[in-house]
């Protein structure tokens, strides 16, 4: 089946709901079973409930393990992402954090990539730091050169890719070669591009996280991440880890996330083709120095993301001629009509924001003193977003 086709038909099983098209909403704390006998099985995995069972969930007795509102969307994830589990949590965060301290121990070394999501660095420093775990971070541009950071304790190699405000793509395929020869976990946050566009698993990544608060629910009204595992042991392991740590989430915001996962296809395909109009037209400004976007055609990653991925998101940043005062870079954001200001992206309205690289970087160093600006191009018209644009560049004149 094609994606659009999975996405239409997966998740989905209306003969067992009565007929209703889309799977209902099963909100539930406690789960009854008809015997003591089933409640003591389903504790161990094996749950006289079809859809429980089939969802692969450790411990399928208690509502904290999901419902089969949940286990739909997992099963659509795992279809989307060829993986063979899924696990949800209640935020894009909360999936790296989850994800990161299944497989780490005080000891234990990480890789974890420069570019990362700011939280995700943060987490490493605050929080894993102080468990013991040593963290070394490299230059999302290492490709196979990463064998030279390999220690005896490293455990994971960590991923993002395009990386976060500067879209800087990673050889996935070296760093998983080199992985796969000393035994090392490799994970890749892939909320960008989306399963739709991306497909790390069938590269040989072992765990693929989803920020599905972005494009998969793709409405802004829903927070919730998922890790989705290839492989029996990974899989095994996330899903004790989800289940011991209490992660989960309402049956309500799965089947919203449903709903919105259902559009995926024709909305990345609409904000592909807008993104396209808008980078197209930027590019010619003058107050823009460079556009940091690997599907632009001037981008130094644009080989690399042309040979990795099949289609393009669209957020995307600029670097701009100068350093603008802060003053007139809240000019300029403040007089865009159509661009929202406020964290995330993955919905159908367009955002802008302003921000610095360096002070999450420190295997590379960010030497432009320019200012940056990240745009999110949403489901509006490009024409009008332009228009808004044109206007709001004359602040920088
Ligand atoms: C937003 C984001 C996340 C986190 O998602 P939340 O649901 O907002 O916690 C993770 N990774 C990337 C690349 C993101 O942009």
């Amino acid at each position: 089946m094609k994606k659009e086709t999975l996405l239409t038909h997966s998740g989905r099983d209306p003969f067992n709901h009565s007929g209703a098209v889309n799977v209902p909403i099963s909100q539930t704390s406690t789960i009854l079973f008809p015997s003591a006998e089933e409640y003591h099985n389903a504790e161990k995995g094996k749950s006289c409930y079809p859809a429980a069972q089939k969802s692969g969930v450790s411990d399928p007795s208690y509502g904290t393990s999901g419902t089969p509102t949940n286990f739909a969307l997992q099963d659509a994830l795992c279809a989307l992402e060829q993986g063979d589990y899924c696990a949800l949590t209640s935020s894009g965060l909360s999936a790296i954090t989850h994800a990161l301290s299944a497989f780490l121990s005080a000891g234990d070394h990480l890789l974890m990539v420069d570019t990362a999501y700011g939280p995700t660095r943060r987490f490493c420093h605050n929080d894993l730091k102080k468990y013991g775990v040593e963290i070394t971070y490299y230059d999302p541009h290492i490709g196979k050169d990463i064998a030279s950071l390999i220690q005896k304790n490293t455990k994971v190699i960590f991923m993002e890719s395009p990386g976060s405000l500067t879209f800087e793509v990673q050889d996935v395929p070296a760093i998983v070669a080199v992985a796969k020869k000393h035994n090392i976990v490799t994970m890749i946050d892939n909320s960008w591009a989306t399963p739709l566009f991306f497909q790390p698993l069938s590269l040989g990544v072992d765990i693929s996280i989803q920020a599905v608060t972005k494009y998969i629910n793709g409405h802004s009204d829903v927070l919730m991440g998922a890790i989705i595992t290839k492989g029996t042991s990974a899989s095994n392991i996330i899903a004790k880890e989800i289940r011991y740590r209490g992660a989960c989430n309402s049956a309500f915001d799965c089947y919203l996330a449903l709903r919105g996962l259902r559009s995926l296809a024709a909305r990345m395909n609409a904000h592909q083709a807008n993104t396209k109009k808008v980078v197209d037209w930027i590019e010619n400004i003058p107050q823009v120095k460079e556009i940091m976007y690997p599907a632009h055609k001037k981008s130094p990653d644009y080989a690399l993301w042309k040979k990795q991925f099949t289609g393009a998101a669209s957020l995307f940043s600029v670097v701009l001629d100068k350093k603008y005062s802060q003053k007139t870079l809240y000019k300029f954001m403040d007089s865009l009509k159509f661009f929202g200001i406020g964290a995330s992206w993955g919905g159908y309205e367009s955002l802008v924001l302003d921000f610095d690289p360096k002070p999450v970087r420190s295997a590379t160093q960010w030497t432009e003193d320019n200012s940056c600006v990240r745009f999110y191009i949403g489901l509006e018209s490009p024409e009008d977003l332009i228009i808004d644009l044109e206007k709001a560049f004359k602040v920088l004149k």
